[in-house]
């Protein structure tokens, strides 16, 4: 028998705004402990939540983007639970009737497009945080983040692999970022993710039994801990015996699923509708407002790229992946218009190389990145109007992100200038000629393969500086005669 994995994955996404959700609190990361709260984040008595305008047209953005239906009425709701960060004993969170439902991501999986349903989107507050290793025999509470808006997508169960689910949280997350809401940094948990999988007997219609996966706290733990909770699985079925639904963890050093509550002790959270806050009201014109505020989005963009630059689809993918990426790509090609395919294949290479070296993720501003587009730009015209070769624009492009100068003075300082200067390159190769008389006899012979031979030498004789082309053509006529 051969099982399918169905896969449905919760994500949440900690949205950019400068204050809290129900408070006035700041929002921002690595303060010192408990300095961004207030009596309302703090749970007080006698205090009451006022709603952050700029959350719900955070929501609407996201809720647009994804194709989903904007609900009119939705309401707030209280998810009550009792944990030490939690101060007011309650969540505020939506439940029966959320922001929005029914949208779509688009994914590419294995080369076929495929688009994967989303059952609804709706507004959170975040819950503080508990340190259990800083101080023995203590734990300590730190609610900087109690209050923190925090989006909930949660997808249908229309994931059929790991991969395929490392995807959906790809595009799901380049979308994020490109109407600039969440900046999708997995490991600062701006972007969480729960992964509930189950396995299935290939052709049945019915869901097996879930488990949801907690802690998966970058793509590749997503990734593996869905293989292994669908590895898991099978074998419990195989052995005859039965998935068990609960809740568990993803343990990163062992790569392996532990249990953690299973549903005898699955949480009742009483939900019911919070009396302090009223209900959301969402009018038609709120929500022309916020779809005329959306950038391009990257299926969009990917089309322009392709019909307005001639790019290949591929590279159209690639650059459009991430909105920092297609921002430099455009930045780099307006400083050399001419020639986007050259443009592209800079980008693609050095500079999305060098990000992945250097591990940069996620919301980089184009200002810090290691070379300013123009002056990318500004090094391929370099190369286009034969001031140097593209091998020496590699070393130049090396020297600007170590240095910080421009190309012009780069190539200046360093006399990288490419010589196309008749005269000289006639000197240069006359000299290689002379250097190897039996190889020039063994050209002239027939063996035409050593013409590499002799650009080679005088490409080292003039430093790599030489004009490749016009190197060739001057030899040929100089061995011919
Ligand atoms: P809960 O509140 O218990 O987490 P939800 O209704 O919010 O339940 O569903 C959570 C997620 O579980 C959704 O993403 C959904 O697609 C997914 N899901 C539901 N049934 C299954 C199943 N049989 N196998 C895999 N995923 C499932
Ligand atoms: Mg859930
Ligand atoms: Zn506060």
């Amino acid at each position: 028998m051969t099982y399918e994995s169905v896969i449905g994955l919760e994500v949440h996404a900690q949205l950019l705004t400068e204050s809290k959700i129900f408070c006035g609190c700041s929002t921002r990361f690595g303060a010192a402990p408990n300095q961004h709260t207030c009596p309302v984040c703090l749970g007080l008595p006698g205090v009451l939540p006022v709603l952050n305008k700029k959350v719900v047209d955070f929501a609407l953005r996201a809720a647009l983007a994804t194709h989903c239906t904007i609900t009119t009425t939705s309401r707030w709701a209280r998810k009550n639970y009792f944990y030490p960060d939690l101060p007011k004993g309650y969540q505020i969170s939506m439940y029966e009737l959320p922001l929005a439902e029914h949208g779509y991501v688009e994914v590419t999986a294995e080369e076929q497009a495929k688009k994967v349903r989303l059952t609804r989107i709706h507004m959170e507050e975040d819950a503080g945080k508990s340190i259990h290793d800083a101080e023995a025999g203590a734990s300590l509470v730190d609610l900087n983040r109690t209050g923190v808006p925090l989006l909930e997508i949660v997808s249908e169960p229309d994931i059929r692999s790991a991969a395929e689910a490392g995807s959906y949280l790809r595009s799901l997350r380049a979308l994020l970022q490109y109407i600039e809401v969440c900046d999708g940094n997995m490991e600062e948990g701006s972007l969480r993710c729960d992964a509930n999988v189950s396995i299935r007997p290939r052709g049945s219609t019915e869901f097996g039994t879930r488990t949801e996966t907690k802690n998966l706290n970058s793509f590749r733990a997503v990734e593996k801990a869905i293989e292994h909770e669908i590895q898991r699985q099978t074998e419990v079925v195989e052995a005859g015996g039965r998935v068990v639904q609960e809740t568990r963890l993803w343990d990163a050093d062992r790569e392996v699923t532990r249990p953690m509550r299973s549903k005898e002790f699955a949480h009742d959270y009483r939900y019911f509708p919070d009396p302090d806050l009223l209900p959301l009201v969402v009018d038609q014109a709120w929500v022309e407002h916020v779809r005329t505020d959306l950038p391009e989005l990257p299926a969009a963009r990917r089309a322009r790229f392709v019909h307005d630059y001639d790019l290949p689809a591929y590279d159209a993918e690639v650059l459009t992946a991430r909105k920092d990426v297609a921002d430099y790509f455009e930045a780099s090609l307006r400083a050399c218009p001419a020639a986007p395919k050259v443009v592209s294949n800079w980008v693609m290479d050095s500079v999305l190389r060098f990000v992945k070296e250097e591990k940069l993720d996620a919301a980089l501003k184009i200002e810090t990145w290691p070379c300013p587009p123009e002056r990318l730009g500004a090094l391929i015209g370099l190369i286009q109007n034969g001031t140097i070769s593209t091998t020496i624009a590699k070393t130049v492009y090396e020297d600007m992100r170590r240095t910080g100068h421009s190309p012009e003075e780069i190539i200046e300082s360093k006399g990288l200038r490419q010589v196309s200067d008749t005269d000289t390159l006639q000197a240069a190769i006359a000299e290689v000629l002379t250097a190897n008389p039996d190889k020039v006899e063994a050209y002239r012979g027939g063996k035409e393969k050593l013409l590499g031979f002799f650009v080679g030498q005088v490409m080292r004789a003039t430093q790599g500086k030489a004009n490749p082309q016009m190197v060739n053509t001057l030899l040929r006529q100089k061995l011919s005669q």
